[in-house]
């Protein structure tokens, strides 16, 4: 990153169990004004999870025109994609739309590309110490920066999401079957490769986390919301009537 480079963050919705943000470059700013953003949750087709990504509509046409937001920063700067390839993220983070940050890859990679394809997406995956990668810290700090979101936000914030399953079809997120949850710690992508894989917090029963690290990093903030939480869980136990 260069000195006095400015960089946008987007709220998107929410998706895997937490909120999620887009960043994009200074150059792209101007377009969230242009789109409404939904956070999407594709669920792999071979079965290995799920990815989160940006999707935009455009505000000045029909509601039914959306795209995956990196494929349009990709058009938009480099022109479109020829068939058999698609937009990839470099670092592995699906929400990481700096133009820097993204690519074209084979969209059905053969073998060899497969192996180093598959590294770079599962890149974040298998940094199970919770640091995160040099081209993913600027990701982390811009994340790491934003406020807390406080409870009274949630209860509308819980709307702006869609999620698909490995056929294309939309499902709601609420069932929990077919919801794999992204770690809890804002800038943590890390997603469930299996559902129910992660652990989730003792206390409040709400949230997961991909390891006890991140769950450290995450207290300062989750504190309040957990201990209000565990509260309600409390005396709905005592009272279960109400
Ligand atoms: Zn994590
Ligand atoms: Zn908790």
């Amino acid at each position: 990153m260069q000195a006095g480079q400015k960089l946008g963050i987007v709220y998107i919705g929410k998706a895997g169990g937490k909120h999620k943000y887009s960043l994009l470059d200074e150059k792209d700013i101007h377009l969230v004004k242009r789109f409404r953003f939904e956070a999407k949750v594709d669920v792999n087709k071979d079965g290995n999870g799920a990815n989160i990504f940006a999707y935009a509509f455009d505000l000045s046409r029909e509601e039914t025109s959306g795209c995956y937001f990196h494929e349009y920063i990709w058009e938009r700067h480099c022109g479109g994609v020829a068939p058999g390839f698609r937009v990839s993220h470099k670092n592995g983070v699906t929400v990481d739309n700096r133009l820097n940050n993204l690519c074209v890859t084979p969209s059905s990679p053969s073998k060899n590309s497969k192996v180093q394809f598959s590294h770079m997406e599962s890149a974040i995956n298998n940094n199970c110490g919770s640091e995160p990668r040099d081209d993913q810290r600027l990701y982390w700090m811009a994340v790491s920066r934003l406020p807390p979101f406080d409870a009274e936000h949630e209860h509308f914030m819980n709307l702006n999401y869609k999620c698909y399953n490995a056929n294309g079809e939309q499902v709601m997120e609420e069932d929990d079957t077919l919801s794999f949850y992204e770690c809890h710690y804002p800038p943590c992508c890390k997603i469930e490769t299996e559902l129910r894989e992660f652990s989730i917090c003792g206390q409040c029963q709400q949230v997961r986390y991909c390891g006890p690290l991140c769950q450290e990093r995450d207290w300062p903030s989750h504190k309040k919301y957990c201990k209000e939480k565990a509260k309600q869980r409390i005396s709905y136990d005592v009272f279960p009537e109400r």
